[in-house]
């Protein structure tokens, strides 16, 4: 009915986009905090000329992205007193995303009382892995004591296209053995046996796997406090290259920006060349390690801005595995966000570009929680 975006909470030129079939419409107002834009969707919502509802009434449940569910939780769930209590107890594994999250649902709370609220986890589709595919190679303590494990993250968009290959290939999810590529500024690849996770890229934290935007995907652990000796940097300073001047933006010194690093390479600059051939090839190695792990291969799925995007980088992805089966069409790999089989007819394995939707899947999530309550 209605769709949109708060953007640039806290910081200067912060705004809310409104979508409806009939109109679209962009605010540039001072949201200062999460509290203020909830009550902003929730206006835009209710406006008697751009609204959707006639009233708050209609809303019968929220559906919420929470990002760090922990191990406490496999499934979306009601929140309740005893869920906000682990909410914030898993507020230090996600600093930066668990205490919005949580501010958000506090918001609706207050706005919409007595509506239930659902949280959807971004990790909880992978606590399916199996502890040899999750558990690090350190002291077993650390994470008994303090947690210290692969999570996993963007299970909400690998649930959902997962699913959606299901549909696409006429089979049923139970049997099929799928690699999902969600490749934008954050990326992860997993492997999806009968419908569910058995491992994936991402870890602890978002920054292992394939390099992304600004984040460093896999380094040599030793790196780390070899580097921060050497220039005396502190764990923040520490963090902060691995997660924000890494990447596609750290290789090549152009950008954090797919599209920008594609033209570059193009116009010759060698170091978006090595950025962009990093990607790719980081994210084949990937896709054939997980199929290794699954014992076999159905489908390659392509999802996220640049997966569902870039024809090239999904091609120069695929260059190599006609050993595996997966052989690209290039004429059908010429498409953009649609859902679309690229492979050639007889490939064994099918390559297939899936635009994600999460918001679809938390909204399902939440109906399915509701209807059983
Ligand atoms: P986020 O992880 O922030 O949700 P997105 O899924 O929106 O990110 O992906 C953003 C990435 O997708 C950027 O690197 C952007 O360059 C890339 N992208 C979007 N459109 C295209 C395109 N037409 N060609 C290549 N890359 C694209």
């Amino acid at each position: 009915m209605a769709k949109g975006l708060v953007e640039r909470i806290g910081i200067e030129g912060s705004l809310i986009t409104h979508q409806t079939n009939a109109h679209q419409i962009q605010t540039e107002t001072e949201i200062p905090d999460h509290k203020v834009g909830i009550k902003l969707v929730v206006d835009a919502l209710l406006s008697p000329d751009h609204g959707a509802l006639a009233s708050l009434d209609e809303i019968s449940a929220v559906g919420h992205r929470v990002v760090h569910g922990g191990e406490k939780f496999a499934d979306s769930v009601i929140i309740n007193a005893e869920v906000m209590e682990t909410l914030h107890a898993c507020a230090g594994l996600a600093p930066l995303h668990n205490p919005a999250n949580i501010i958000g649902i506090e918001a609706c709370q207050a706005l919409l009382p007595g509506v239930p609220q659902v949280a959807v986890f971004d990790t909880a589709f992978h606590q399916t892995t199996p502890p040899e595919a999750h558990i690090y190679g350190l002291p077993y303590e650390y994470y008994e004591q303090y947690g210290v494990r692969r999570y996993g993250f963007h299970g909400t968009s690998h649930k959902y296209v997962s699913r959606r290959a299901a549909k696409m290939l006429g089979r049923p999810l139970e049997e099929l053995k799928l690699v999902t590529c969600h490749l934008g500024n954050g990326s992860s690849i997993t492997a999806v046996k009968g419908g569910v996770s058995v491992d994936t890229s991402l870890g602890f934290g978002t920054i292992s796997g394939t390099i992304m935007g600004t984040r460093c995907g896999d380094v040599d652990p030793a790196v780390i406090p070899y580097l921060m000796e050497q220039t005396d940097l502190s764990p923040r300073e520490m963090n902060d290259i691995l997660y924000k001047q890494s990447g596609l933006l750290g290789i090549s010194g152009v950008s954090s920006d797919a599209r920008d690093i594609e033209q570059a390479s193009n116009a010759g600059n060698k170091r978006a060349q090595l950025a962009l051939n990093m990607l790719c090839y980081l994210t084949r190695k990937y896709i054939g390690a997980y199929a290794a792990a699954m014992g076999g291969l159905d489908a390659i799925v392509f999802t996220a801005g640049i997966g569902e995007n870039s024809i090239t980088i999904r091609s120069q992805i695929c260059q190599g595995l006609e050993f595996l089966g997966a052989i690209m069409d290039p004429e059908k790999n010429r498409t953009r966000g649609k859902e679309v089989d690229v492979s050639t007819a007889d490939a064994k394995v099918h390559i297939l570009v899936i635009p994600t939707n999460e918001e679809l899947m938390i909204a399902q999530d939440t109906a399915e929680l509701m209807a059983k309550r």
